[in-house]
């Protein structure tokens, strides 16, 4: 099959085109390089079977494509809300365009949604039916509420038009790849304590997430994908954790004696998140078999190579004639 993946130059994107190429499908990477790296397929670049495009999905693209995994929007709260007009842009006109590529091609259409869909959820664990609680107009709101309406022009496009599609609703993910300024509390921990400064927990770190790690969700993505269930499907681990217990589960694998500093808790930061996974495991036979513990521990390797990697390069050692 050829297969368009929009942000798979991303962390997920990344990891996604991995599996996609090893299984011998014709990938298509279309990025603009936001929170993307080139280094993230560097290994697929000579690839006969593999393309990279550097565009916006805000702008209109004809290609001839099968399946469309759309991945494309930064998902750091530090990234999406640095120009939030443009997310909403990416999330609204980007959608529309890749939904509009969906149609003319006949191809099948699996878009990234969120758990942040749900907000500041008043129902827990968050099942598939519940509405949500999101602010339309906090500094959450352009990512929320984009990827809302990207929901919504996904079934409209489906029931309009006919379009195959499929929705996940993601939950907080995280592995090796991630970006060292990415902001999110995963990296955020993991450098702070490779670098022996302190761990900055926001609020008093009682607010919870259920972390998922990276090979678990695209296994999930790829099912749900190949599957006859349009959605929408929450992909999470259901194992869920206080934000000062992942600190602490940092600090005790890298470095003990690493401090822990409180900030102020971010405008709308949700209090509690926990995905009910009962659909993706009926439906898709479907359930995450990375524990934290184990998925931190290849997300740390990761990030300590790539940190080394990073000062030998900056402080050259000085050779004499
Ligand atoms: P990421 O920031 O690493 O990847 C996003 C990719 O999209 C980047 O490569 C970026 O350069 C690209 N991009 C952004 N705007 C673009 C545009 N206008 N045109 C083309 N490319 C653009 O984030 P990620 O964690 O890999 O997330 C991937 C997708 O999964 C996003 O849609 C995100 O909303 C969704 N998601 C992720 C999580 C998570 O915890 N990682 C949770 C829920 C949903
Ligand atoms: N689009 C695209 N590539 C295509 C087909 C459509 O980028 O191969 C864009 C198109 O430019 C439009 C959007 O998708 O902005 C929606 O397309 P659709 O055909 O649904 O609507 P229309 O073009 O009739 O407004
Ligand atoms: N967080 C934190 N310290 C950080 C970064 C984030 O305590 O350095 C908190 C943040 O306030 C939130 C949780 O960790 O309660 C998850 O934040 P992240 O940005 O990773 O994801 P999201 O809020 O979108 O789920």
């Amino acid at each position: 099959m050829r297969i368009l993946v929009t942000g798979g130059a991303g962390f997920i994107g990344s990891h996604l085109i991995d599996r996609l190429m090893t299984a011998g499908h014709e990938v298509i990477c279309l990025d603009n390089f936001y929170t993307g790296r080139k280094q993230n397929v560097l290994k697929w670049m000579d690839h006969p079977y593999f393309d990279c495009i550097r565009h916006d999905v805000t702008e209109p693209i004809r290609l001839e494509v099968d399946q469309i995994y759309h991945l494309a929007c930064p998902a750091s709260p530090v990234h999406y809300q640095y120009n939030p007009v443009k997310t909403i842009k990416t999330n609204v006109i980007g959608t529309l365009n890749m939904l509009g590529l969906a149609k003319r091609v006949k191809a099948r259409f699996l878009l990234a949604s969120t758990s942040e869909i749900y907000g500041d959820p008043l129902v827990h664990p968050q099942t598939e039916d519940y509405w949500g609680n999101v602010n339309t107009i906090g500094i959450r709101s352009c990512y929320d509420e984009g990827k809302r309406v990207a929901e919504t022009l996904s079934f409209d496009y489906h029931r309009q038009n006919n379009v195959d599609i499929r929705v996940a609703r993601i939950f907080n993910t995280y592995g090796p790849r991630m970006l060292e300024n990415d902001g999110r509390v995963v990296s955020n921990f993991v450098v702070q304590a490779l670098q022996g400064i302190p761990l900055t927990v926001y609020g008093t770190g009682s607010q919870t997430r259920s972390f998922c790690y990276v090979s678990d969700l695209v296994d999930g993505l790829i099912r749900l994908m190949n599957s006859d269930y349009v959605g929408p499907v929450n992909l999470g681990n259901p194992d869920e954790y206080t934000i000062l217990e992942l600190a602490q589960a940092v600090q005790t694998m890298v470095n003990p004696d690493a401090e822990l500093v409180y900030k102020p808790l971010p405008q709308d930061d949700p209090q509690r998140r926990q995905p009910d996974i009962t659909k993706a495991k009926t439906l898709l036979h479907w359930s995450p078999t990375v524990p934290l513990q184990e998925g931190l521990t290849r997300t740390i390797a990761d990030f300590r190579q790539r940190m080394e990697e990073t000062n030998a390069t900056a402080t050259p050692s000085v050779t004499s004639a």
